[in-house]
Formats: C-alpha cells, structure tokens, sequence
C-alpha cells in the first residue's frame, strides 16, 4: 500500500521532526534510533483505521454519524495525533468527510456498498474466468484442499476460521489465475472485502449458502468451464454484497 512506502521513506536519517506525537529528534543519535520508531506508529495508526473502517463498513457507525475526535482518542486509549491520521486515510478510502470546524462525518452509504460490490464483482469474476481456462492443474488440488477445509469448519470451526479459509479460497483463486493486474486492482479494496466478509459471515444461512456457491465455483473452475467460472463468481460476489447493505443499512 502506498502510505507504507510514504511512511519509510519520510523517514530517513535526514528528514526533521516527523510531525507525529512530539518525537522530535535533535541530534544524529536520535535519529538513527528513530528509524523502529514509525513501525510502531504506523501499526498504532494502522490499527486504529482497522477499527474504524470495521466499525463503519458493519454499520455500528452509521452514516452522518459524527466522530468525535477527543472521545473516540479516549476510547482507542491513544492520542489525537494517530486518530487524526486515520481519519485522513478514511476520507481518502471514501467512508469519512472531515469539514473545517465542523468535525469528521461517517459517508459510508448504500450506493457506495452497492459500487464496491460491482467493481469487487467484476474483478473476482475475470479472475475465476482466468483461473479457469489459465491454472496449473496442481493448483486444483490446493484449491479442492481449502474447500475440503472449509467443509469441516463449517461443521466444528469458529466463524474466525471460516473467515480466514473464505479469504483463502479467494485468494487461491487469485494465485492459480496468473493474473497480476487485475490482482494488483483486486488488492485496493482487499481491506473493504474484508470487513464486509465479517459482517456477512455473521449468519449461519450465509455461512452455508456461501459454502455450497465456493463449492460450485471450485468445480467450475477445476472443469476448466470459464463461463460459468465467472457467472459463479460474479453471482457469489453480488449476493454477498447484497446481504452486506441489507444487514447495515
Ligand atoms: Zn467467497
């Protein structure tokens, strides 16, 4: 992700006070033990904007709710300073309006769900389409190997663990198609997939029906049947988004 790059490259040994909580350094010495230093900002500050993109893409932060910087600071247990941060990459993601004077706004809307979800499903689709006509035929066995998984944990496992084999699959999927391009678009709104997938996999319905759709896709794909590789898919991604706005909004 581009702030990462941002973040290191501000730092080195030349650059002054970095602006971040006081950490000012004055001399060479400082400085070059400065170099950890914004790992642990970053993370702070990464943390924090996980927390609130979760807390909005779920709906326990509603649109034109407003955030109140000081109290949500005293909630996190942190300073101003990284909150302020993380609201500037919420506004650039979309999901936060910041006026002056007047505070930052949730934004995040049902027409903004509904366009994340198209362009998620447009791009899934393409890839399972690729998946199908260009993977290796090893790669079947590994993804076959997560929808194997992924059965058994529907039956025992925690939602967690569901989760994590669902991000699996897809990401099985992304790897066997060879497609890097639309991997590298894939990857932007990987954050936004994420929470919504918390959310949707809230529900037992959800969790068994979206089995039963990987299930088809997997055989679809291992078919080497690149038509209905992309139908699945694109049908997949569209119900998923579709049940996200109905449960937040
Ligand atoms: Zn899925």
């Amino acid at each position: 992700m581009t702030y990462q790059i941002f973040e290191f490259t501000k730092v080195s040994p030349a650059s002054g006070d970095d602006g971040m909580d006081g950490h000012v350094a004055d001399d060479r010495e400082q400085r070059s033990e400065r170099v950890l230093e914004p790992i642990r900002m970053r993370s702070l500050r990464e943390h924090i904007h996980d927390e609130l993109r979760q807390a909005i893409i779920s709906g326990r932060l509603k649109t034109g709710a407003k955030l109140n910087e000081r109290q949500l600071a005293a909630d996190l247990g942190t300073s101003t300073s990284p909150l302020k941060e993380a609201l500037r990459q919420l506004e650039a993601e979309g999901l936060v309006r910041t006026e002056p004077r007047r505070g930052s706004y949730v934004t995040f809307s049902p027409r903004q769900a509904e366009e994340m979800t198209l362009a998620r499903a447009a791009l899934e689709s393409i890839i399972a389409r690729q998946a199908a006509k260009h993977a290796p035929d090893a790669a079947f066995a590994r993804l076959r190997a997560v929808v194997d998984k992924m059965r058994a944990v529907l039956e025992t496992g925690s939602v967690e663990q569901l989760i994590a084999l669902n991000e699996q699959f897809h990401d099985t999927i992304h790897e066997a198609s060879g497609c890097d391009y639309l991997r590298r678009l894939q990857n932007a709104q990987r954050t936004y997939d994420h929470a919504a997938r918390i959310t949707v996999l809230s529900s037992e319905d959800v969790r068994r029906a979206s089995f039963h759709e990987h299930e088809a896709i997997m055989e679809a794909i291992v078919a080497r049947n690149e038509d209905e590789a992309e139908r699945l898919m694109r049908q997949h991604i569209m119900d998923a988004g579709k049940t996200h706005i109905e449960l937040v909004f």
